[in-house]
């Protein structure tokens, strides 16, 4: 506390990320990184962008981005926002279309950045609690008494689980006066297909679907995040925008995007190894014994019936392995484990053998 801090700052509970140590040798898997570096041709389109240009101010529209990320998605550019970072995205999405007298609605379990926004920006929130099963039931929002936004991410973080569109659709048309924002920073990790909620824009105008390119496309290092939408919700972020920072995107950021979202053959491929060594992984740890919650994510959600998560955690970090664990009701029996490469998630499960034992090793 200072003299000097407005009443805001002195209330605000800021958003704590996942650490990032530097350690040699360490297995990374708390932050679900991908595991593949960038595209080469994001490297040497940066590259190439290094110069005497850096001189100018990039373009405040990022037009070429939109434009690649509108070809990508079959939209029109004017459909298309483009941030430092989605949480930037997010955060003009919360103060220009979720805050409104009515509370902002949104699962009990999910990102821990939707509350500190809301404190940020003064928005009244209001949480409804997963299912059992850890899933979001679409009927506790349609039946909310009072509901002036919501967003939720999908698939869900820290859980992995996956809303199907059909239940997206279903809130969508259910809810026509409300803003619904779909966080799709894991939705690439679905599946093959495209599961992305962008397919219902065009009919329906209360719809925005966030993404990022820290995830998918292996580019947490350069801050790059998008929306897609009705033109009107899009117009909404650029006010914000253009109120408060002209150019989010540098030149390098701008020149590295386009390149990531042009390689779709570099990006198939990560995206498919990741997904392959996410179902590899799940086999492993479930022979161990772990639960482990579907996961459509580059992540998994895992908890085991005879281990405390905390001492597993500590364990692991014994022998450099970092995971996240969230001393969170309902969760805090479970691990978030991101998805590493072949030898970083054997690795892990060598040392979780070692931890819990393999129950096929035990004679009855
Ligand atoms: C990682 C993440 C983001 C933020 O991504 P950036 O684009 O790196 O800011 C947003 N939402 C969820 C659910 C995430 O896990």
């Amino acid at each position: 506390m200072s003299l000097y801090w407005s009443d805001l700052v002195a209330s605000l509970t800021p958003y704590v990320p996942g650490e990032q140590p530097r350690l040699p040798d360490l297995v990374k898997l708390n932050t679900n990184e991908n595991p593949y570096p960038p595209s080469p041709r994001v490297l040497e389109a940066i590259r190439q962008e290094i110069g005497g240009g850096l001189r100018l101010y990039p373009d405040p529209e990022a037009a070429r981005l939109k434009n690649a990320i509108a070809r990508y998605y079959r939209v029109l550019p004017g459909q298309v926002f483009v941030g430092n970072g989605s949480d930037e995205v997010l955060g003009h999405a919360f103060q220009g279309l979720l805050k409104h007298d009515r509370p902002l609605l949104f699962p009990d379990i999910s990102y821990s950045f939707y509350p500190v926004y809301c404190g940020l920006y003064g928005i009244t929130q209001r949480t409804l609690a997963l299912n059992d099963r850890f899933e979001i039931d679409v009927d506790d929002y349609l039946n909310a008494p009072d509901c002036g936004a919501v967003i939720f991410p999908n698939p869900n973080a820290p859980t992995g689980c996956l809303l199907p569109l059909a239940e997206i659709e279903r809130l969508l048309a259910g809810k026509p006066d409300v803003a619904v924002v779909v966080d799709e920073a894991y939705i690439d990790f679905a599946g093959q297909e495209s599961m992305s909620a962008i397919a219902l824009v065009d009919r329906h105008p209360n719809l925005l679907v966030v993404q990022t390119l820290s995830k998918s496309r292996s580019l947490a290092g350069l801050r790059v995040g998008f929306a897609v939408g009705h033109a009107s919700l899009i117009e909404a972020l650029e006010r914000i925008k253009n109120s408060f920072n002209s150019y989010p995107l540098d030149r390098l950021a701008i020149a590295g995007a386009v390149a990531a979202m042009e390689d779709h053959a570099y990006f198939e491929s990560t995206r498919a190894a990741v997904i392959h060594s996410r179902e590899r992984l799940v086999r492993d740890l479930s022979d161990l014994g772990f639960a482990v919650l579907p996961s459509a994510a580059n992540f998994i959600f895992a908890r085991h019936p005879d281990h405390d998560a905390g001492e597993l955690a500590s364990a692991l970090r014994a022998r450099s392995i970092i995971v996240r664990h969230f001393r969170q009701a309902r969760i805090a029996q479970f691990l978030r484990i991101s998805i590493g490469n072949d030898a970083q998630c054997a690795a892990l499960t060598t040392a979780l053998r070692e931890i819990v034992g393999d129950p096929r090793n035990e004679s009855p």
